[in-house]
């Protein structure tokens, strides 16, 4: 009994000590340490998640002073090759630059998204560029929420510039937009929204439309396809945040007007900072987080609890054969629930 108290006050004061030097490792820009505080950011290990999360609340007042954008588009619309393109451009410009991952069906799929980095190869051997593939398991809430720890222990070591990739046909992109500032989304000439698998909310949440592998032949029909898209973006309302979204045509591959991009970026950063949109929907979106992450807990709580565990499928099914309505299935739980 002794014992095992001595061991639990060791392995707390390792932890501890652990947290201390991953802390001052992390602010002082080490990568490893950023690298491992991901990883325990990611796991579904309780002590690993604790961890992290006294991390993160260490890493916080470090944290805030990033531009966040979103990156979005189907599959082999070019958002490596963008990202590549134009996050060295970024680079160039001084920043230090972060890029995360969302994709949680990545397992089922064909490898995860930013998994293959031979796609960045000369970003990833940048100095100033720090790539984490997505986490390749796990629910959309538990990855989404590991992408918002990540940024903020990014922000902490000093990473002024985070991306956050996504792929434009799901989900996803809701969790994404409620942690960027800017949310661009990659386009391509020539084939309908809906032949390119964007839902059509995808485009509303967009600041930026930017159509990409506007090269060679491609260049004409991708000035078409932005003036297009420039008059059907008028027909929203203008967002919260007073912007109209852009749009812009761009050659990844040929690294040609990232410039362009760079100057949307800038523009919607001044005019947001300026009108205090910036920080307005930073609050609003911690706000978000918060009911979130209390959701996922109350669930986790809820069906951890033996009482539930044991009394679950019997309410269940009374409710699948109509022998109880929903509504009162989910009372009786509630009871048990709150009773143990
Ligand atoms: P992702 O699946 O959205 O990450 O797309 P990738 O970046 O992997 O690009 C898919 C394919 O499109 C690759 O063969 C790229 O070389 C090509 N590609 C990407 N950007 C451009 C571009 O600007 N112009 C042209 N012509 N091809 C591009």
């Amino acid at each position: 009994m002794n014992q095992s108290f001595k061991q639990k006050v060791q392995t707390r004061k390792a932890q501890r000590h652990n947290v201390d030097e991953l802390y001052t490792a992390i602010v002082a820009g080490d990568r490893i340490a950023l690298s491992t505080a991901i990883t325990l950011a990611e796991s579904t290990l309780e002590a690993d998640k604790a961890l992290a999360n006294q991390l993160v609340q260490r890493c916080i007042p470090h944290s805030g002073n990033s531009q966040r954008i979103g990156i979005s588009g189907v599959p082999g619309v070019g958002k490596s090759t963008f990202i590549e393109s134009f996050g060295l451009y970024c680079i160039a410009q001084g920043k230090k630059l972060a890029v995360l991952a969302i994709d949680p069906s990545s397992t089922q799929q064909h490898g995860s998204i930013l998994g293959d980095k031979t796609r960045m190869n000369v970003l990833s051997n940048s100095a100033n560029a720090f790539i984490r593939p997505s986490p390749s398991s796990g629910a959309l809430g538990g990855v989404a929420q590991a992408t918002r720890e990540a940024l903020i222990l990014c922000e902490a070591a000093g990473f002024d510039l985070i991306f956050i990739e996504t792929v434009g046909v799901g989900q996803s992109e809701i969790a994404v937009h409620s942690m960027v500032d800017f949310f661009l989304l990659l386009m391509l000439a020539g084939a309908g929204d809906e032949l390119q698998g964007i839902k059509r909310g995808i485009i509303e949440i967009a600041d930026a439309i930017i159509i990409n592998k506007a090269d060679g032949e491609n260049q004409r029909p991708a000035e078409v396809a932005a003036r297009q898209y420039a008059s059907a973006l008028h027909l929203f309302p203008p967002k919260d945040s007073n912007w109209f979204a852009a749009t812009a045509i761009c050659s990844a591959l040929n690294n040609w007007n990232m410039d362009k991009v760079w100057d949307i970026l800038d523009k919607h950063h001044r005019l947001t900072v300026a009108n205090g949109h910036h920080a307005e929907n930073r609050k609003t979106q911690n706000g978000y987080w918060l009911k979130e992450a209390l959701q996922q807990q109350l669930f986790g709580a809820f069906y951890a609890n033996p009482a539930i565990h044991q009394h679950f499928h019997v309410i269940q099914d009374a409710v699948l054969t109509n022998k109880m309505s929903p509504y009162q299935g989910a009372q009786e739980l509630m009871h048990l629930f709150l009773r143990n």
